[in-house]
């Protein structure tokens, strides 16, 4: 489990974070949505410790996220990332995408590393492509690459940040049914979605953020039917 806490974030003067509190247990789906600059990617970004935070603190397991002789390789295995612009290696091809995490940071050996890569290109249906290189993929292959390679390091918890905000619309369905798939075999996942239909469908929890704060999360019926909260109503309504 991750819990965040009274976590805050700042840019020189500007606050992007205030006193988040947030929890994930293993088997949630969540789906944080709210305007953009409500500071959603900031907060993922926090939690996989690519921005140190400037107050409160992140706990996995019960060991701060960042502290001494804490071992981020291995929490970035285990609370694997996957962002909108793909982060793909470039110059390997599909499969070596999916197998140098493995190899280089959990130790694994070659041949069992490329079959696992295998296992989990087949899963997400990029087969027939594992000797392409990215640039000859389209965006929601190239996605669906960087689900298959995260995977590949037999995380606990998936962080989804807008995996599918940079696709062309007829590219978005694949990759939402791949991440539906994930979400019904009991995968840990927080996503960061503009999607409303699918945080509807898939979440057991939506938090809604604004202005650097969580101004209200509950089940995704009360979020979308019954909103409590003025801010959230007036966000939703603009996508009806
Ligand atoms: P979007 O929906 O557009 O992706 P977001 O909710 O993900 O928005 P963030 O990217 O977390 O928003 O950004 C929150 C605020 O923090 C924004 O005002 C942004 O300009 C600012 N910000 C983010 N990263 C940095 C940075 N490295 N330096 C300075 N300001 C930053
Ligand atoms: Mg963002």
């Amino acid at each position: 489990a991750i819990s965040v806490q009274h976590l805050q974030m700042s840019f020189g003067t500007h606050q992007v974070l205030r006193d988040v509190d947030f929890t994930v247990r293993q088997g949630d789906v969540i789906s944080i949505i709210g305007p953009s600059g409500s500071g959603k990617s900031t907060l993922l970004r926090c939690i996989n410790h690519l921005e140190r935070p400037t107050g409160g603190a992140i706990y996995y397991q019960g060991q701060p996220v960042g502290g001494e002789r804490f071992d981020l390789p291995r929490y970035r295995a285990k609370v694997g990332m996957v962002f909108q612009s793909f982060n793909l290696f470039n110059n390997m091809s599909v499969l070596r995408n999916c197998m140098v995490g493995p190899m280089y940071v959990l130790h694994t050996p070659r041949e069992k590393a490329r079959a696992d890569a295998m296992a989990y290109l087949e899963k997400v249906g990029m087969t027939p492509y594992v000797n392409a290189l990215p640039s000859q993929l389209s965006g929601g292959q190239k996605q669906r690459v960087a689900i298959a390679r995260a995977l590949a390091m037999h995380p606990e918890i998936l962080l989804f940040d807008e995996p599918t905000s940079a696709l062309d619309p007829q590219m978005v369905g694949e990759v939402l049914s791949t991440m539906r798939a994930l979400a019904q075999e009991g995968m840990t996942m927080v996503v960061v979605t503009h999607e409303m239909q699918f945080a509807q469908e898939i979440s057991s929890r939506v938090v809604f953020m604004a202005d650097g704060y969580i101004v209200e999360e509950g089940p995704p019926q009360q979020i979308f039917q019954d909103p409590q909260q003025e801010k959230t109503r007036l966000f939703l309504s603009r996508y009806l």
